[in-house]
């Protein structure tokens, strides 16, 4: 319990934070995350949503 108060992650919830940060949507406009299903953003209405990238499809980071 202590080392959840210090904000260490355990390995398993390390593979679950990664995993949940592939299935999320970018708003264009304000850049807040949304979920997977999110037709537009819940944070500012905009409707123009992009998948996050995952690193696996990263091949060239201008
Ligand atoms: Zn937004």
């Amino acid at each position: 319990m202590k080392d959840l108060i210090k904000g260490n992650l355990t390995p398993e919830n390390k593979k679950i934070a990664s995993n949940r940060n592939l299935k999320v949507k970018i708003c264009l406009k304000c850049h807040s995350h949304n979920s997977i299903n999110a037709k537009r953003c819940r944070k500012c209405g905009y409707g123009n949503l992009r998948l996050k990238t995952s690193k696996l499809d990263k091949k060239g980071d201008r």
